[in-house]
């Protein structure tokens, strides 16, 4: 049972993820949430980040850090991707361990899955297949994470689970064309060609790609949803249960932000995975299901992208 008292740890909190995880928990009444920053705490340093937990003892953790990316940041940083996302998990997963801390709510990505598994994707296709080309230094990552949750829940007295969330979009989400993904380019791009009078946005890639978003507030209230339900072990595929191609996802930021002009593909660029649409039961069984429209979600992540334009300006 989670109390509303429970000391609840957020690695992360500063991102889109962990700030959406924070958001949820105020909105639900949990008072006793601890969180550091990058300077306080470098998740990198495996002694800081024990002693850190040895100290404070948090009952709860949502290891929401990572060093994550778009197309181009996975697969032009690889190395980079690989040895963080390796050591910061690692260092919390171990660093929980041995300060007793009981439960762990592991984020990974759909990107774990193999590359050309049956669509929907089930969580049982996990390692049945090579996996997709531009990101698998990060996938390998988020796979060792899973199976460091798994094996320590079966060598030592954890319950530490895993979710598997879809493309995600929403409030504090990275905006920087050479690291970003395809959601907050689109919205930056189309911005700034209505802003600057062009004619042309231009999208990565063929267009054809299907991805499926989920709004980073939903999945905040799954994550809390399963640690509310102490599931305790296993893997969660969060998703919305629907796709759109690329090409659609341009039209429908087109028509958010207000730009008409044409769209340009750079085939210079990767498309990476073809389709990889997550198969939601496990989730909808246990009585969860995304609630934010594609389009609802992508007005509030426009408006969200304005409000801090105007902060910086
Ligand atoms: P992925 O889901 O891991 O492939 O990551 P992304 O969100 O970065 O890319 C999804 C798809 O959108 C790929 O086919 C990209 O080529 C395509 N795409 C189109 N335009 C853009 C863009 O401006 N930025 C990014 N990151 N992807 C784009």
């Amino acid at each position: 049972m989670l109390a509303k008292t429970a000391k609840i740890y957020i690695a992360g909190h500063r991102g889109m993820v962990g700030s959406a995880i924070i958001r949820r928990l105020q909105q639900a009444d949990y008072g006793n949430l601890l969180v550091r920053t990058r300077q306080e705490l470098d998740l990198l340093d495996q002694h800081a980040v024990f002693n850190f937990l040895r100290a404070e003892k948090p009952e709860y953790i949502f290891l929401a850090a990572a060093r994550v990316g778009g197309i181009l940041a996975n697969n032009t940083s690889r190395g980079r991707f690989i040895y963080e996302n390796l050591i910061i998990q690692a260092n919390i997963i171990h660093g929980a361990y041995l300060a007793g801390v009981r439960n762990l709510c592991f984020l990974g990505s759909s990107c774990i899955y193999p590359r050309d598994c049956p669509q929907p994707i089930r969580e049982e296709y996990l390692l049945t297949g090579p996996l997709e080309q531009t990101n698998e230094p990060y996938a390998i990552a988020k796979i060792a994470g899973i199976k460091l949750c798994e094996s320590y829940n079966s060598q030592y007295d954890s319950r530490f689970f895993s979710i598997m969330p879809t493309n995600l979009y929403g409030p504090n989400d990275n905006y920087d064309l050479a690291t970003s993904h395809v959601l907050p380019a689109l919205i930056r791009k189309a911005h700034e060609a209505r802003q600057g009078g062009d004619r042309e946005l231009v999208v990565w890639g063929s267009g054809r790609p299907r991805r499926e978003f989920l709004y980073v507030d939903d999945l905040a209230d799954a994550c809390v949803f399963l640690m509310e339900k102490g599931v305790g072990e296993g893997l969660y595929n969060i998703g919305v249960g629907t796709d759109v191609t690329i090409r659609e996802l341009a039209q429908t930021v087109m028509e958010v932000v207000g730009f008409s002009g044409e769209i340009v593909f750079d085939s210079s660029k990767p498309d990476g995975t073809l389709r990889k649409l997550l198969d939601v039961s496990r989730l909808k069984q246990l009585g969860w299901q995304a609630t934010t429209p594609l389009r609802q979600g992508i007005e509030q992540a426009y408006a969200d992208y304005l409000s801090n334009l105007n902060q910086r300006s």
